[in-house]
C-alpha cells in the first residue's frame, strides 16, 4: 500500500494540533504534514466567501509543495446582522483589527437588539489536483451574550454561548469547544472523505 502524505494548510499551531488530534484515528498510510515540516508561505485571504478563501490557502499551499492540502476559513454569523461579519470576522473593525475591537464592535451593534441568534461557520477543502478538491462544512449555532466572558480561546469566544449551554466557549474551556466547534464537525466530514480516497487508492 502507497503512503499518502497531507499538508496541514495552517500556520496555527493550536488547528494543527487539533487537525491532527481528529485525523490520526484514520489509517497508518496516512502521513499528516503540517508547517513545521514543509515550509509554505501565508496566504492572504482575499475573497467574499468561506469557500473562495479556503479553497484559495488549499490551492496555493498545495502549488508550492506540490502535497495534497486541507485548508479552512472560518466565521461568526449574526441573524441580526444579515450573516455579517461573516467571511470578513477577523477584519471586522477594520484591515488590521485585534479581536478585542471586533468583538466591541460587534457588542456595539448588538447593543439594543433583542435577537442574539448567531452561528459559527466552517468551510474545509482538501486540495489535490485541479480535479479533485473537496469541500466540507461545520456549523456551532448559538447566541451573542451582553458583556464578555472567560478567559480561553480567541476571536468571539467570550461572547458566544452554544445552544445547550449556559457559558461562553471562553469559559468551556478548549477541550470542550473542540468537542463540539464547528472547525471539528467540518474536520470530521473531511475525515470520512478522506477514509474513502485512501480505500479507493489502496484498491
Ligand atoms: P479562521 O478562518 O479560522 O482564521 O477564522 C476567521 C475569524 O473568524 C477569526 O479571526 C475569528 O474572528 C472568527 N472565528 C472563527 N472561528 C472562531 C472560533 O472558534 N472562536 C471565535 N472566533 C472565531
Amino acid at each position: 500500500m502507497s503512503e499518502f502524505k497531507l499538508l496541514l494548510g495552517t500556520r496555527n499551531p493550536g488547528k494543527v494540533k487539533e487537525a491532527k488530534r481528529i485525523l490520526s484515528s484514520l489509517n497508518s498510510n496516512l502521513k499528516i504534514l503540517s508547517f513545521q515540516d514543509r515550509d509554505f508561505p501565508e496566504v492572504e485571504e482575499t475573497g467574499e466567501t468561506y469557500l473562495e478563501n479556503s479553497l484559495k490557502k488549499a490551492r496555493e499551499i498545495s502549488n508550492h509543495t506540490g502535497l495534497p492540502v486541507v485548508s479552512d476559513d472560518s466565521g461568526l454569523e449574526v441573524a441580526a446582522l444579515n450573516g455579517a461579519p461573516g467571511p470578513r470576522s477577523s477584519r471586522f473593525a477594520g484591515p488590521d483589527s485585534s479581536d478585542e475591537e471586533n468583538l466591541n464592535l460587534l457588542l456595539d451593534k448588538l447593543k439594543d437588539v433583542r435577537n442574539r441568534r448567531a452561528r459559527f461557520v466552517t468551510i474545509a477543502t482538501l486540495y489535490i489536483s485541479p480535479e479533485e478538491r473537496y469541500v466540507s462544512r461545520g456549523v456551532l449555532e448559538g447566541r451573542i451574550i451582553h458583556e464578555p466572558k472567560g478567559g480561553s480561546g480567541f476571536g468571539y469566544d467570550p461572547v458566544f454561548v452554544p445552544e445547550g449551554y449556559d457559558e461562553t466557549l471562553a469559559e468551556l474551556g478548549e477541550e470542550e469547544k473542540n468537542r463540539i466547534s464547528h472547525r471539528k464537525k467540518a474536520l470530521e466530514k473531511m475525515k470520512s472523505e478522506i477514509r474513502g480516497i485512501l480505500r479507493d487508492r489502496n484498491r
